[in-house]
């Protein structure tokens, strides 16, 4: 259906990327590649006062790790380049210009002053100031509209202050239709006349936005809900350019796991969550925000979860790769209304992508954690204790907790465990399993719990009596997986110094 499908992520640099600006290059990633499209990456550095040096780093960065890049943008393919509005200042005057050259826009001379002033009446009346068709002439405000050419080159050549105002048409119903949302209408009265350029040489988001869009041969503009109060403004842009305008699609907004409104990082920290994607070292103040990356997560388990928030495929499936992603994606599944975020169901997406990894791929994550404990098995035993282990894990980091008695004789013993199952007679029972296990020639798992389950027969004795004290001594609580794969993995020796250990101990 589509053609020459060529959509942009445009986050400006002012600190780290939030999950839900992940989501929005997401969603711009997977539209693209469904339709054979281009993924634009612009930086949207106009604002000077708000610019982070390593923001944009930063989301570059996060873009990797997600494993959905750009195609084209800074440094990369530069076709339509450059890609930083920053280095782009010198075109957005021109259009500027033109808008004034054809009546759409007008020089403002206002002081800041004279419009707190002017703010200040409103207020006293009740009202709210907007600067628009109602006082833009004729009132207190000074502006290209009523003062004359001669005046107003006088102001500019004598270098006083100016802004750059869109004369928003007056009387319309705007039409427009947005992908997710459908239709909207709009009374232009309603809308204020924005500043599209500032007298310091530095267009505004609008204007900087909108011509971007056009010169890069945007075609979907697919952007978070924040910006659909920018959508009017936008698309008369459009039209006074007399250019085609792209197809909008505003993506509903992630919202707090409880409560009412967005997603913060302030939800993050009290709940317990990361809000971004990568860990964020604020350079001015030092702090440190944790990100997905470093909680553990795999970059396709936190890419599915993000999928799923503002999307559905309309059926019941929730797992879906990358790929699959880019297959079921529609805008026309997207959802109108918020997402709520759920941090439990991030873990769940986690454990579900741990059980799809090999147990090659996550021993090689173990490795380095256990040589870090100077733990130096052999791969092929690592191996073994991950393929028992990881159905419990949600993060690699569990590992350890699963299974350090795959490596470590236990020192302590789960009290409360201990003083149920370890009881009167019980180190006597424990000595004569030691004989019987001594006896064991062959001592792989299934042979190890049939002979001993034999000799518990035999005994006549109920097999929590053994069972329980046996994993206690060898685990040091009652968790862990199979007890004889646990017997077997450690061997005779062990198991036997483990058993007396704890007949020492407890
Ligand atoms: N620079 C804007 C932002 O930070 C881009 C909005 C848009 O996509 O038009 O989100």
């Amino acid at each position: 259906m589509e053609s020459n499908v060529r959509v942009r992520f445009a986050p400006s640099p002012t600190g780290p990327l939030h999950i839900g600006g992940v989501r929005t290059a997401l969603y711009n990633y997977l539209f693209a590649k469904k339709y054979n499209g281009t993924f634009v990456l612009r930086i949207e550095d106009t604002d000077q006062t708000r610019y982070v040096a390593n923001a944009e780093q930063y989301i570059i960065d996060a873009l990797e790790w997600c494993k959905i890049p750009f195609d084209e943008g800074p440094g990369k393919n530069e076709k339509f380049g450059p890609y930083r509005q920053s280095e782009r200042k010198e075109l957005y005057k021109e259009y500027a210009d033109k808008l004034i050259e054809t009546g759409w826009a007008y020089y403002c001379f206002d002081s800041s002053e004279a419009l707190d002033a002017e703010r200040k009446a409103h207020e006293a009346e009740g009202k709210t100031f907007i600067y628009n068709w109602h006082n833009r002439a004729g009132g207190t405000l000074i502006n290209s509209l009523v003062l004359t050419d001669e005046e107003v080159q006088n102001r500019i050549n004598s270098g006083e202050n100016y802004v750059i105002r869109f004369k928003t048409p007056q009387d319309e119903l705007l039409r427009m239709e947005d992908e997710i949302r459908g239709n909207i209408r709009i009374d232009t009265n309603t809308l204020d006349d924005k500043i599209l350029f500032k007298g310091d040489g530095m267009p505004t988001y609008h204007l900087a936005n909108i011509v971007d869009d056009h010169l890069m041969e945007i075609s979907h503009v697919i952007r978070g809900e924040e910006w659909l109060p920018s959508m009017p403004l936008h698309v008369l842009l459009y039209k006074a350019f007399g250019w085609d305008a792209p197809k909008f699609a505003h993506l509903p907004l992630i919202l707090k796991p409880v409560g009412k409104g967005k997603l913060s990082k302030r939800d993050g920290d009290k709940l317990g969550f990361p809000v971004f994607p990568l860990e964020y070292t604020n350079d001015a103040t030092g702090d440190v925000s944790r990100g997905y990356k470093e909680d553990g997560y795999f970059s396709d388990a936190f890419i599915n979860m993000l999928a799923f928030l503002g999307w559905n495929p309309g059926t019941e499936q929730e797992l879906f790769n990358l790929e699959a992603l880019i297959e079921a994606f529609e805008l026309k599944r997207v959802s109108k209304s918020g997402a709520k975020f759920n941090p439990d169901k991030a873990k769940w997406f986690n454990q579900q992508y741990m059980q799809t990894k090999s147990d090659d791929e996550l021993t090689d994550l173990y490795l380095p954690i256990l040589k870090e404990k100077g733990i130096t098995k052999d791969k092929e035993f690592v191996l073994k204790v991950v393929s028992s282990i990881k159905e419990r894990a949600v993060f690699v980091h569990d590992f350890w907790d699963l299974s350090n008695f795959f490596f470590e004789t236990p020192t302590e013993y789960d009290a409360k465990a201990s003083k149920k199952n370890w009881k009167e007679g019980t180190a006597e029972l424990m000595q004569e399993l030691i004989t019987q296990i001594s006896s064991i020639e062959d001592f792989t798992s299934e042979n190890t719990e049939k002979e001993i389950k034999e000799w518990i027969t035999a005994k006549e004795i109920g097999f929590g009596k053994v069972m329980q004290p046996l994993r206690l001594s060898l685990v040091g609580k009652l968790a862990g997986p199979h007890l004889f794969d646990i017997i077997a993995m450690i061997g005779k020796e062990e198991t036997i110094k483990r058993l007396e250990n704890a007949i020492e101990k407890l």
